[in-house]
C-alpha cells in the first residue's frame, strides 16, 4: 500500500491569530479526570485548530465552531470542581489552546487568582517550543501561565502509544517556567516514558 505522506499545516510565525481564528466555542469539558496530564483533573477542550495533523485524536475539535460558547457559568462550574482537595490542576487541549488565547488566558488567570500555585496548569499545543518563541503576544502571554507544555503535532510515522501523554515521540513534556527562565527546554523531570 502507498505510504500516506500528507503531513500536518506548518504556520510561519504569526500566521494564525486567535484573534482572528477564535469564535470561543468549547468543544468538551471534562471533570475529575486521570488521563490529561498527572493526577486527577479537570480538563478543558477548545474548539478550532489548523494544524490538521493527520491521524488527530479529536478531529471534530479542529473546527472553530464546533460545541458551545465558553460562558461564565462554565468557568464557575471549572473554578468549583477545582476546589476539590484531590484535584491536582487544569488542562488545556483542543482543539488548539494556543489559537484560544482569549479563553485559556481567561480561565488561567482565574485558576491563578483563586489557587495561587497550589493547583497547576497543564496545556497540550501543535506549536513547538521554538515555534511558540516566534509567536504573537497573546501565545507568549498564556504561555507564561503554565507549567507543563506538551508541544508539538501528533505525526502519524513517529506514533507510539506507549508514550506517556503522548501520542509521537517527537512531542516534549516541557517544564515551562524553567524553560522560559533559563532560555532553553528543560523537559518534566518525572517521565516515565
Ligand atoms: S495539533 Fe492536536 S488538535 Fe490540532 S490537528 Fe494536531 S492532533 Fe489535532
Amino acid at each position: 500500500m502507498p505510504r500516506n505522506t500528507k503531513s500536518p499545516n506548518n504556520p510561519t510565525p504569526k500566521e494564525w491569530l486567535a484573534n482572528d481564528l477564535s469564535l470561543q466555542y468549547i468543544a468538551d469539558y471534562k471533570a475529575f479526570n486521570f488521563v490529561d496530564g498527572e493526577g486527577i483533573r479537570c480538563s478543558l477542550y477548545v474548539s478550532g485548530c489548523l494544524f490538521h495533523c493527520p491521524g488527530c485524536y479529536n478531529v471534530a475539535a479542529q473546527n472553530f465552531h464546533y460545541g458551545q460558547p465558553y460562558t461564565q457559568e462554565l468557568e464557575d462550574q471549572i473554578i468549583e470542581d477545582m476546589h476539590k482537595p484531590y484535584v491536582q490542576g487544569l488542562t488545556l487541549l483542543g482543539g488548539e489552546p494556543f489559537l484560544n488565547t482569549q479563553v485559556c488566558i481567561k480561565i488561567c488567570e482565574r485558576v491563578r487568582k483563586e489557587f495561587g500555585h497550589t493547583k497547576d496548569i497543564w496545556s497540550w499545543t501543535g506549536y513547538t517550543w521554538d515555534e511558540l518563541m516566534k509567536e504573537s503576544f497573546d501565545k507568549l502571554k498564556l504561555l507564561s501561565l503554565i507549567d507543563i507544555l506538551v508541544d508539538g503535532r501528533f505525526l502519524e510515522e513517529k506514533k507510539d502509544l506507549t508514550l506517556q501523554f503522548r501520542g509521537s515521540s517527537n512531542q516534549r513534556i516541557i517544564k515551562v517556567p524553567e524553560s522560559l527562565e533559563q532560555d532553553k527546554v528543560v523537559l518534566w523531570d518525572k517521565l516515565v516514558h
